[in-house]
């Protein structure tokens, strides 16, 4: 086992891998940028290293910093949380080549995933369903409208380097796909450098959902069925449940059992999530992330298995001491993330928190790195915390999270907390009838 672990994080991941370090007793070492030295993580961990000033590409993504505080600090092993570089596969095989270990999957595995035309074409050939579409990249020269034609419009044209929603185009019709095309190539070279785009079969009403899994990299691995991450804003997860509510027992074990099998095939180690979109009955992938996810407490909350706990040990070379049987779901979980943002044009607010109070009880977990009197930076994602909510059934925990929110203060900034309070109380809501498009409908009608 390590005897020291690097966390090259910040804010509620850092301390929530922190708190799985201490129970496996294992020393911690914070990083943090000159405007984190008063953060929980930081007051939380055996040591600290001041990696840079602010912005993250000169400290959370600055690798000779980073490389720098595990050698002053003599850390073992580096969990990269989520974000930052958690799939960054450079960053996995340098820290490999310097014999410390990459808390994570091996690098081929994180830079297959990472390109989105490579990680359809894996998927594809490990058994996993696809969204129909252009076999591999579309380029300048092949006929694009023939290819459209054949899967059929609408289509939607993604980027190979995407990532965020960002060079992603709909073609309702033949006539819009030229325009489509152009719009998309530019994105995406203005945002990855690389122009390179596919084509896909545009779902009209899916539903996102994801299936954890949970490998060894010797060949074992299974699956800790689903999160339903339906409700979006700007291709960004608001809040996420699981079970999902359209799924029975059987759909679940078939399609986890898919994906488990893939990954055995892929001998995959640690934590991963393949995301699909869900319609008519029918998955289709859309993309695998090789880290651990914002939601994933959802999963721990109903399945009561730390998956922070499971990636230290098997990076550490143990072996999966689970399997599948060993795995049941009880009850239901939904995770609200909270943001420090106006809840209505969700702008950003930074500032002091002047007073902070969460709430408790019983199936009630608040992952959070803030304190009253904390000062919420301008520079990093406005995610201030998450709120997990466990009930028997999903009717319980819909009655216990509207009781949370209520009693949820957080006072100095704004947070999204009132949209919560709100979604709470909606009939679509309650009932579990809502696909990824719904949010934003639901917004553009209440802003009218
Ligand atoms: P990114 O890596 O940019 O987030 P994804 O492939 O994960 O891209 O897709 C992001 C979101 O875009 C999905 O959650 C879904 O809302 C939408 N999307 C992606 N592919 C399709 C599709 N074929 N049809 C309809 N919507 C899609």
């Amino acid at each position: 086992m390590f005897t020291k672990i690097l966390i090259a994080n910040r804010g509620e991941i850092a301390l929530r891998v922190l708190r799985a370090c201490k129970e496996l007793g294992i020393s911690t070492v914070a990083v943090h940028s000159t405007a984190d030295a008063d953060a929980m993580h930081v007051r939380l961990a055996d040591e600290s290293v001041c990696i840079g000033p602010a912005p993250a590409r000169d400290s959370y993504l600055n690798i000779p910093s980073l490389l720098a505080a595990c050698e002053i600090t003599g850390a073992d092993a580096v969990h990269p949380g989520y974000g930052f570089l958690s799939e960054n596969a450079r960053f996995a095989e340098i820290l490999e080549a310097h014999n410390i270990t990459f808390i994570g999957p091996t690098s081929d595995h994180i830079r297959i995933m990472g390109d989105k035309i490579e990680a359809k074409q894996t998927a594809k050939r490990l058994g996993i369903p696809v969204v129909p579409g252009s076999d591999g990249a579309v380029g300048p020269k092949d006929d694009a409208h023939a290819i459209a034609r054949e899967i059929g419009f609408p289509v939607l044209v993604k980027a190979a380097a995407g990532g965020g929603g960002r060079g992603m185009k709909v073609a309702l019709t033949a006539d819009d796909l030229d325009n489509a095309l152009a719009t998309a190539r530019a994105e995406a070279k203005a945002a990855f450098g690389d122009d390179a785009l596919y084509m896909e079969k545009y779902l009209a009403k899916p539903r996102h959902i994801e299936i954890q899994v949970l490998g060894d990299g010797q060949g074992n691995a299974i699956h800790l069925g689903e999160r339903d991450c339906s409700l979006q804003r700007r291709h960004q997860k608001v809040l996420e449940e699981a079970p999902s509510p359209c799924l029975n027992a059987e759909q679940r074990s078939q399609i986890g059992e898919i994906v488990a099998d893939a990954m055995r095939k892929l001998k995959y180690r640690g934590v991963g999530t393949v995301e699909f979109l869900y319609e008519d009955g029918e998955f289709y992938f859309i993309e695998m992330n090789t880290r651990l996810q914002v939601e994933h407490p959802v999963t721990e909350m109903i399945t009561g298995i730390d998956l922070v706990n499971e990636q230290i040990r098997i990076a550490a070379g143990g072996t999966l001491g689970l399997r599948q049987e060993d795995i049941l779901f009880e009850g239901h979980a939904i995770e609200c993330r909270i943001n420090a943002e106006n809840p209505r044009t969700f702008a950003p607010s930074p500032g002091m928190i002047t007073y902070y109070h969460p709430p408790g009880g019983l199936g009630v977990r608040v992952d959070s790195g803030v304190y009253q009197g904390y000062k919420i930076p301008p520079y990093y994602d406005s995610l201030i915390g998450k709120l997990i909510v466990h009930g028997r059934n999903r009717v319980e925990c819909m009655m216990r999270l509207r009781r949370c929110l209520d009693e949820f203060v957080v006072d100095g900034v704004l947070t999204t907390i009132p949209l919560f309070r709100d979604l709470v109380d909606n009939q679509d809501i309650a009932n579990g009838q809502y696909d990824i498009h719904w949010l934003e409908k639901y917004l553009a009608e209440d802003k009218a």
